[in-house]
């Protein structure tokens, strides 16, 4: 099997439309790094390439009259590595979670950011399941309506 056959097989199926996800993984990628097997959502937007599904996630939390604590879960990919040197590369494939209370535009408001890898999340999902850390209750705007 070769690696753009192997990569092909392991692309998910979208739970929208039934076919692959992506339709092939992009040429720049085989054809700039032949020696390195990048994962096939490499440079991915999180979007279905067949139907168009966003399978980013937004959320809003209403913290205050009339304003939401806002956060946003896209796909994302970091490549770390030597600066320079392209035979000595890794590609972390995850998402960039955003969060935004206020005005972002005015600068009143508080952002947050972090890119977590695909590991790093699983890892988190099953921890949580057990954990207390889901039990909280959350005091937000909706509590008291
Ligand atoms: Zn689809």
């Amino acid at each position: 099997m070769n690696v753009m056959s192997e990569l092909t097989t392991i692309i998910p199926i979208c739970k929208y439309c039934g076919h692959r996800i992506r339709k092939r993984i992009p040429d720049s990628i085989t054809q700039q790094y032949s020696n390195k097997v990048s994962p096939w959502n490499h440079e991915w937007d999180g979007k279905c390439e067949c139907c168009g599904h966003d399978y980013s996630i937004y959320m809003g939390t209403p913290v205050l009259f009339g304003q939401k604590k806002k956060t946003s879960v896209k796909a994302d990919s970091q490549m770390i590595g030597e600066p320079g040197d392209l035979d000595d590369y890794r590609v972390l494939s995850g998402v960039t979670i955003k969060t935004t209370i206020g005005d972002e535009v005015m600068g009143n408001g508080a952002f947050g950011e972090v890119f977590l890898t695909a590991n790093e999340l699983k890892g988190l999902i099953n921890i949580l399941k057990e954990s207390p850390l889901l039990e909280q209750f959350d005091y937000d705007f909706s509590t008291y309506i």
